[in-house]
């Protein structure tokens, strides 16, 4: 069951700040207080997701569409088409999940290292 007491329903309902990049009606995009790249940005679903799953079984058709239409502009945005990004969504306890609102983390600007 999603708990709308996570800290991204929070920072949606602006009750706590963020350092905004993006936001449109069905998404924000924020920079990730404890980053592990140059750029890391987090993007975040304006729906009631626990996670991928969730968000994918979930949610009407428009909404995913315009949620990934959204990580293109991003990453567009942060111009790190060319040079590279990664694009990562943990779920769950084995996925190391900490926040239990879907959401995907863009890292980009310099090498990322291997994912183990
Ligand atoms: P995950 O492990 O995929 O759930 O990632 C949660 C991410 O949220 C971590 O990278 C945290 O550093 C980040 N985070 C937690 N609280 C905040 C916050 N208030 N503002 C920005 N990022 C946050």
């Amino acid at each position: 069951m999603y708990d709308d007491n996570n800290i991204f329903a929070k920072i949606l309902r602006k009750e706590i700040p963020c350092n905004s990049v993006h936001e449109d009606e069905f998404s924000l995009f924020f920079h990730d207080i404890n980053p592990q790249a140059k750029i890391h940005i987090l993007g975040v679903p304006k729906t009631q997701s626990i996670d991928f799953v969730d968000f994918i079984s979930h949610s009407d058709q428009e909404k995913v569409i315009c949620f990934f239409k959204s990580i293109n502009l991003v990453i567009k945005k942060l111009n790190v088409n060319k040079s590279g990004y990664r694009l990562i969504t943990n779920s769950g306890v084995d996925g190391g999940q900490e926040v239990p609102h879907y959401h995907v983390h863009i890292l980009a600007g310099e090498k990322i290292g291997s994912i183990r």
